[in-house]
């Protein structure tokens, strides 16, 4: 399969090669030439098919014979080998929680299928590829996770000093071998920028990639768990709308991709905090990016959303048809507090803020009486843990995966400047 950049002024190009570059040289994200749905009859049938089975089916068309088919599969076993439930919190509303894999955060999907098929790509050659991330928390995580001793590849996170939570932070330094944890003294805006600045600087001596949603090879597995949630829900008989709390909207930009493909969905809702972009752009149709504001539920405090560009083309531009099957809504802490008070106290199931953002999607949506509505548990309630614990009456219980990172030591290096980054990037 090849890919575009949406900003159209450079070549087209694989698979293999978009997922090594991460962005065009235009500076354009990647965009798949065809999308063909899948067969009728498989969708029908998908309560026969495994996780495995439907993930292969929705993906491979993006892959092409670039990966030969067992190997694909071998990478697909992997990546969707932890439980994606469907809990049932309210009548006709459920939550997919994506939190059981490694990090307990989605991202956990995306970073391992990215760092597989990077790490195929890579096989032959001996020129090491550098990863190069910005975090304001999960990402970071994941792709450590994800990547860790990854042949042929090193990953360098850049996050901000003191902005993480312990657990976050203990994720993304305490992992050691390939991964290196550069410890920020700014904000997260700042790594971004040093990250972005790396990347356009011609006098690094190395191949830079990144590992966050603009990567089709991150971006596009999120499709899977759409399907997942749909081969569960299928025999409600009722048509499904999905709340996806939202940053830098490449989860729900994966849902539409689902849909593309022929999945029944009737509505998407991206749930926001007060970083309201895209809400305003559809209720005036002015798209004005802003500096990201803090919030507790931080992975989405994000001013200028990256994939809003390619669910853009996916409805051909057209503000009126994006519209009539996506909905975008903000809210506030305050709000999202008083949801998290009130799941809990209707069905005493803890959700973190990331969550309570997607579960109010849905009450502000107002679903009718023959539609069943999703929201996304897109982390674990663990992993804000400060917020959770303030709000709710509970004290949570440490996960496995969690408690193997609290006792380890964490490793960093402090960088105050870009220069220093170029210079740690530059050094062996
Ligand atoms: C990254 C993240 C999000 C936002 O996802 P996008 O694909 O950037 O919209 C939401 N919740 C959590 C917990 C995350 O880590």
């Amino acid at each position: 399969m090849n890919y575009y950049s949406l900003h159209r002024k450079s070549p087209n190009t694989s698979f293999k090669n978009a997922v090594i570059e991460g962005l065009a040289k235009d500076r354009g994200i990647y965009f798949p030439e065809n999308i063909t749905p899948l067969s009728k009859d498989f969708i029908e049938n998908i309560e026969q098919y495994s996780h495995e089975e439907i993930a292969f089916e929705a993906i491979k068309q993006f892959v092409g014979d670039e990966i030969p088919e067992t190997v694909l599969k071998e990478i697909i076993k992997e990546t969707v080998s932890f439980d994606f439930p469907v809990v049932e919190i309210e009548e006709n509303i459920g939550t997919l929680e994506l939190f059981h894999g490694p990090t307990m955060a989605f991202k956990d999907v995306g970073a391992r299928f990215m760092s597989s098929c990077l790490a195929y790509f890579n096989r032959d050659n001996d020129k090491e590829i550098t990863v190069l991330v910005a975090t304001s928390g999960d990402t970071g995580g994941a792709v450590a996770n994800g990547f860790l001793n990854a042949k042929g590849i090193k990953v360098v996170i850049l996050y901000p000093s003191g902005k993480v939570s312990d657990i976050q932070e203990r994720q993304l330094t305490t992992l050691g071998n390939n991964i290196t944890a550069l410890e920020v003294d700014g904000v997260f805006d700042d790594c971004q920028d040093m990250v972005k600045t790396a990347f356009l600087d011609k006098t690094i001596q190395r191949t830079l990639t990144s590992a966050n949603s603009i990567n089709v090879a991150r971006w596009l597995p999120q499709m899977f768990y759409f399907f997942f949630a749909y081969k569960q829900l299928k025999k409600q008989n009722k048509e499904l709308v999905f709340s996806v709390p939202s940053g830098n909207f490449g989860n729900i930009c994966a849902g539409i991709m689902a849909n593309k493909l022929g999945l029944p969905i009737k509505h998407f809702i991206a749930a926001t905090n007060i970083n309201d972009t895209v809400s305003n752009y559809l209720e005036n149709g002015n798209y004005v990016p802003k500096p990201s504001k803090a919030t507790i539920s931080n992975a989405m405090d994000v001013g200028n959303p990256s994939n809003f560009i390619r669910i853009q083309e996916l409805f051909n531009n057209d503000l009126m048809a994006l519209k009539n099957k996506f909905s975008s809504y903000s809210f506030t802490d305050e709000i999202t507090k008083k949801a998290m008070q009130s799941i809990f106290t209707e069905s005493g199931y803890i959700a973190d803020p990331h969550g309570a953002v997607g579960y109010l999607g849905l009450q502000k949506y107002d679903l009718e009486e023959n539609e069943y509505g999703v929201f996304l548990e897109t982390a674990h309630p663990v992993k804000f843990l400060d917020v959770v614990e303030t709000t709710l009456p509970v004290s949570i219980e440490i996960p496995e995966q969690i408690k193997k990172v609290i006792g380890k030591e964490k490793v960093s290096l402090k960088i105050r400047t870009y220069e220093e980054l170029k210079s740690s990037l530059n050094a062996e």
